[in-house]
């Protein structure tokens, strides 16, 4: 039996113990009313104490213990531990919740939780960035109603999440998400969302990459595979027979010129940093002005401009090739009679060498594209002109890893201007 009824039968023992004698031997009202007396006191003593009860769990305060006397003492403590140790537990599970919370925000890719309903139930921050949702005005509405790509809803509705999807942005900034859905505690979802543009970029880069290397070598390897059936089945004049074997080594020209600077692409891009090697440019300067003079065979002017103030430090095959590559195409796309002027020169916020030319000059438009590879203004012409379509990206990796910008300016009809930027850390002054 619990202890406070055995209290509390004894309590009211003891008032009819007293209350009996008074009965009998004054009055029998009187041991009634002692001992109803008694019993009322009792009750008013539980009452209060209910009612201290009763008002303290509508509110419990855990920084002030409740005070009680007898049988309550003991409830009003434990009671009081207990809502202290429950309180200490939330605080402690609030803060680990907050500190999942806080992992889940520093993430570098979005995670959004989703009800069985496909109800936003958390999202963080990087979700915001990448698909513009926000948990603060979006929590509790239906995803679908937010991302409404059917790609999206299609993946989403069809409950298949053994592979992941990829959704593509095209209007405006180029991005690709790369979305992983992954069921949990019953039918909850945790969508995975990850930034791959960099990556898709890359990815598709190389495609075209290696469709472009194709397509180049194949056009020449058409032309010379169809000259040598046509050798081998008819019978041709000498003549004929000449003109066939010089159109040949043409198309074997040009295949070796793209294999060579696909080679001279790769060879940069796979070498260790530029070390600091002193690069001779006056010596460079006069080798690329005999070069632009040989290749121009006299139907240009070409002049040079150099304050000999300084040298470059780096790798002098890399830089010879840059800027022969920027040389080579002034001249060749400069017609007869134009000037190529090459200059270098020194200032205290670093070096530039330049190349000048009264060629034909590029339209504003292609302008942030020249450095692609294979990127031409003019197919047929960069052709004709034996390009290669790959020189200015040469220039600009070679660049790029002397910590050198290229800069171009161009009047369509009247000449360009290339200009490599060294910063004052790459010059060797004497
Ligand atoms: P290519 O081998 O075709 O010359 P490049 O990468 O060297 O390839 O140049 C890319 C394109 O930039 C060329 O096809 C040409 O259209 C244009 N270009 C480069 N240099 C000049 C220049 N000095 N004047 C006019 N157009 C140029």
């Amino acid at each position: 039996m619990p202890a406070q009824i055995v209290r509390a039968a004894l309590l009211a023992l003891l008032t009819a113990c007293v209350a009996a004698p008074l009965g009998v031997f004054v009055a029998p009202w009187a041991g009634w009313l002692l001992f109803c007396g008694g019993l009322i006191l009792q009750m008013a003593f539980h009452f209060r104490n209910l009612a201290r009860l009763d008002r303290w769990s509508r509110a419990p305060d855990v920084d002030a213990s409740l005070e009680g006397k007898g049988a309550w003492d003991g409830i009003f403590g434990r009671l009081y531990r207990h809502e202290k140790d429950l309180r200490r537990q939330i605080a402690d599970r609030d803060a680990e919740i907050a500190r999942i919370i806080a992992a889940i925000q520093a993430l570098n890719d979005g995670v959004i939780l989703l009800d069985p309903d496909n109800r936003i139930v958390f999202c963080n921050t990087m979700v915001e960035e990448q698909l513009g949702l926000s948990l603060r005005t979006d929590e509790g509405l239906p995803i679908v109603n937010l991302i409404r790509r059917p790609e999206f809803v299609d993946y989403l509705g069809g409950g298949d999440f053994t592979r992941p999807l990829t959704l593509r942005f095209e209007h405006g900034e180029e991005r690709a998400l790369f979305i992983v859905v992954i069921p949990y505690a019953g039918n909850r979802r945790l969508m995975h969302v990850k930034d791959v543009t960099q990556t898709d970029r890359l990815d598709r880069m190389r495609r075209d990459f290696v469709a472009n290397v194709s397509h180049e070598l194949r056009t020449p390897l058409t032309v010379l595979s169809g000259f040598l059936e046509t050798l081998g089945e008819i019978e041709v004049d000498a003549r004929t027979r000449g003109r066939y074997l010089t159109l040949m080594a043409e198309q074997a020209r040009r295949m070796e010129n793209i294999v060579q600077d696909l080679l001279t692409l790769s060879s940069i891009e796979s070498a260790p940093p530029p070390g600091d090697e002193v690069v001779d440019m006056a010596r460079l300067v006069d080798k690329l002005r005999r070069d632009a003079e040989a290749l121009s065979g006299g139907r240009h002017t070409v002049s040079v401009e150099s304050d000999g103030l300084a040298d470059l430090r780096g790798v002098e095959p890399e830089l010879a090739s840059a800027f022969g590559n920027l040389v080579s195409n002034a001249v060749r796309y400069t017609p007869a009679g134009g000037t190529i002027r090459i200059a270098w020169k020194t200032s205290p916020d670093g070096a530039e060498f330049a190349v000048e030319d009264t060629g034909i000059g590029i339209d504003a438009k292609h302008i942030p594209r020249l450095t692609e590879r294979f990127y031409r203004v003019d197919r047929g012409r960069s052709r004709e002109a034996g390009g290669t379509g790959l020189g200015l990206a040469i220039v600009k990796h070679a660049l790029n890893r002397h910590q050198a910008r290229l800069e171009i300016r161009s009047d369509p009809g009247k000449g360009s201007r290339f200009t490599a930027k060294f910063p004052p850390g790459r010059l060797a002054r004497p």
